[in-house]
């Protein structure tokens, strides 16, 4: 495994680290399994609690000098991490599909994606723009500035190992904060390659050590964060549970809290559809990194007068899926990340069966030659209801559950209908019904496209989802606007000093 050298990645690593030094840890370290195979990729020594006080004082103090460096300049040294990035673009490609058990294609396509975004603060880091407003006092200037933050920690999930922690701290470092990152403890070695990479970058740039500060740990380092009042944004990514618990202690504080979690995406497909693109949306949104995207397809709601149509093309092209290695190309679906994930994906199958689902595609779990991680699971379709517990629920699997519709109103208000409100789409060729689903009265969630599957976004719009989804954007737009604070000034050039409305104040 070259690449993991390429990449610095040895059997034992540190998993603590300044942006310059590696900080020695006490603790059982985190072992790597590949769920590919199932071999161990190598150990990283976790944060204990003196290892992260050390990253958060070296970020302090780092913050001080990052704040006054121009903006264009920050984004220089971001623009070379994107050069950096597609020179190490193979072997992390690699590491993300080994480490997470992603295709190879998705694997180089999650650093493009980092490149994207690196791209994307370049530019930025000239546009970090307020308004100008008129007063209404003679004589004086209004205007708003953005003024970085402090330290942003980012907390993030094992299915997008790098690409999320990018698209946090590209825009982080730009507006001039400096960013510590607890990566999931289940794509550890990943982190630590990333942080390789901004080192060799920095050290060239002479960026102060504490800009980039990495904690690997399981839980209890991100309840660190959460708690921490030194940590004025907190990004978090992964699942509602967790998001509760961190927006519940980072509001307990008053901090600010940017929650990226789960979805419970859902497909319209309209009688007016073109099937064939609504099949090839659905499918590819539904078993692509093995159902366990944020925007994964997890629902189709069908038009009744083409519900058997769709349903017995779903079900021969199920039949093609080549399930296996997903760093061989011809496979279409890796493995889930752990065995405890094909635990709950089994409960789930079962779970549905016992509310009265009918599976037209059986799931089950692999076994044999290329399965050995114990890892690889059969995507498989459902016949359900909308109000099955187990549809409301984030199965982080390829399961696919079908529901039928008349109206477009009954199947919008079906797809509003869960307490997620991620990724949405409606494939139709009616101008009419497209609309709709995109005005007020439709779609509630934070993505709603037309003609394109819930799955994919462009780094360049504002990424995230409403109600349980959390609320947070990231990414693109103006996303950048949460890692700043917002200040009014008031200038008076004249020689009086005028009070708003009107008020006097004679002495
Ligand atoms: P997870 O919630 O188990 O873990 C995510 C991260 O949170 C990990 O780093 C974990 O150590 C940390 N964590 C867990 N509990 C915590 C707590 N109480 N306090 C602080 N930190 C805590 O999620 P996962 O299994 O890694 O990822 C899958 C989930 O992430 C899915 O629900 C998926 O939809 C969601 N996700 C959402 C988005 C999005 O942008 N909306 C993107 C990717 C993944």
């Amino acid at each position: 495994m070259d690449f993991l050298a390429s990449l610095k990645i040895q059997a034992n690593n540190a998993g603590v680290s300044t942006g310059k030094a590696w900080i020695n840890t006490t603790g059982t370290p985190i072992q790597s399994h590949s769920p590919v195979d199932g071999k161990l990729i190598g150990t990283v020594q976790p944060a204990d609690r003196a290892g992260y006080e050390a990253v958060i004082t070296k970020a302090e103090e780092a913050f001080l000098a990052w704040r006054q460096w121009p903006a264009p300049k920050r984004g220089e040294v971001v623009r070379q991490i994107g050069e950096a990035l597609r020179q190490y673009k193979e072997p992390l490609g690699k590491l993300v599909s080994y480490e997470m058990g992603k295709s190879l294609q998705e694997g180089y396509g999650e650093v493009q994606e980092m490149i994207d975004i690196c791209d994307f603060a370049v530019g930025l880091s000239r546009q970090l723009h307020g308004f100008t407003m008129h007063s209404e006092r003679p004589a004086h200037r209004m205007y708003e500035q953005w003024h970085p933050l402090g330290i942003v920690g980012i907390i993030s999930a094992f299915n997008f190992p790098v690409a999320v922690w990018s698209w946090n701290t590209m825009l982080g470092w730009v507006c001039g904060n400096v960013c510590v990152w607890k990566p999931s403890e289940k794509t550890p070695l990943c982190a630590v390659a990333c942080q390789h990479i901004i080192a060799e970058v920095f050290a060239k740039n002479n960026v102060p050590e504490g800009v980039s500060g990495l904690i690997i740990g399981n839980r209890d380092a991100g309840e660190w964060m959460a708690a921490d009042g030194r940590i004025p944004l907190v990004s978090a990514t992964g699942s509602t549970r967790m998001g509760k618990a961190v927006g519940a202690a980072v509001g307990a504080r008053l901090g600010k809290a940017l929650l990226e979690l789960g979805g419970n995406n859902a497909i319209i497909i309209s009688k007016d559809a073109d099937l064939d693109i609504a099949l090839r949306g659905a499918i590819f949104g539904a078993v692509g990194t093995a159902g366990q995207r944020c925007t994964t397809t997890r629902r189709l709601i069908i038009h009744e007068s083409v519900y058997d149509t769709v349903k017995n093309k779903l079900v021969s092209a199920y039949k093609q899926l080549s399930i296996g290695d997903p760093l061989d190309e011809k496979n279409h679906v890796g493995p889930l990340i752990d065995t405890d994930a094909v635990r709950l994906y089994s409960q789930s199958i079962e779970a549905c069966k016992k509310e009265g689902g009918t599976f037209i595609v059986e799931g089950g779990v692999l076994e044999g030659k290329g399965y050995e991680s114990g890892c690889y699971v059969k995507p498989c379709i459902a016949e359900a209801q909308p109000g099955y517990a187990i549809v409301q629920h984030e199965t982080f699997a390829p399961i696919l559950y079908l529901l039928k519709y008349k109206t477009l109103e009954e199947a919008i208000a079906i797809q509003n209908g869960v307490p997620q409100g991620l990724s949405s789409s409606i494939m139709t060729l009616n101008l009419r019904e497209a609309e709709q689903f995109l005005s007020y009265a439709g779609s509630d969630c934070g993505i709603a496209n037309v003609n394109i599957g819930t799955s994919g976004a462009e780094i360049g719009g504002a990424f995230g989802g409403e109600k349980e989804t959390g609320g947070g954007r990231e990414s693109g737009s103006d996303a950048w606007k949460a890692y700043m604070r917002r200040q009014t000034n008031t200038i008076n050039y004249s020689t009086q000093l005028p009070l708003a409305q009107g008020i006097k104040f004679d002495l």
